[in-house]
């Protein structure tokens, strides 16, 4: 069975978490696109190159989740080139037997647009910064301005920019806890494959 779930949206919105708890629930195998673009940043050199020559282990660094190679990643990602090289592998993981979720900014737009469940997940700026604060920590205000710019960047950029897809479904997690918002996204799927 080829069955794409593509989540997207904004930094700190819940993307990674729902995504995780949607793999689990469907046995499907689960792609953070988002580290492609943080082992790329991290890998330091032409970014282009550094694209083009990624391999399993620049995935595994265990420094790809600060807020600097988020910010360092949005950077890259803003480079046509460095998309273009990533997105044979995102497609090809996407149209797997055996079905696939995978989580990023253009999953549902760009890299696979024929996904059978699109969802677009989102918060609002202040509560992303909060909970990226509770994980991180550091100085609130600037992880605040840290996401907004981000935000800007991502949504802002020529190439694949973060926006949802005229099919998505929303989930706007502001309001909700972990397990609600999971048993949204979990709700949609199950109806999807169900043919319902
Ligand atoms: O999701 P995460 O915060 O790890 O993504 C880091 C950065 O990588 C994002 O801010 C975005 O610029 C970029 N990205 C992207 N397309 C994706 C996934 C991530 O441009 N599919």
């Amino acid at each position: 069975m080829i069955f794409t779930v593509a989540i997207d949206g904004p930094a700190a919105a819940g993307k990674g978490t729902i995504s995780r708890a949607v793999a689990d629930r469907f046995g499907f195998p689960h792609l953070d696109t988002g580290l492609l673009y943080r082992a790329v940043a991290v890998k330091g050199g032409d970014p282009v190159e550094a694209a083009q020559h990624l391999t399993p282990e620049d995935l595994c660094r265990d420094d790809l989740r600060s807020l600097e190679a988020g910010q360092a990643a949005s950077r890259v990602a803003a480079v046509p080139e460095v998309r273009a090289a990533l997105v044979a592998f995102q497609r090809r993981f996407a149209r797997s037997e055996g079905g696939a979720v995978l989580d990023g900014r253009d999953i549902g737009t760009v890299i696979c647009p024929e996904a059978e469940v699109k969802l677009y997940v989102t918060a609002s700026p202040e509560v992303r910064a909060h909970r990226r604060w509770l994980e991180l920590g550091g100085d609130a205000a600037r992880v605040l301005a840290e996401v907004r710019e981000r935000d800007a960047r991502d949504m802002g950029r020529a190439d694949a920019p973060l926006r949802p897809a005229a099919d998505a479904v929303l989930i706007d997690t502001s309001d909700l806890g972990i397990d609600e918002a999971v048993a949204a996204a979990v709700a949609i799927v199950a109806a999807r494959l169900s043919g319902t």
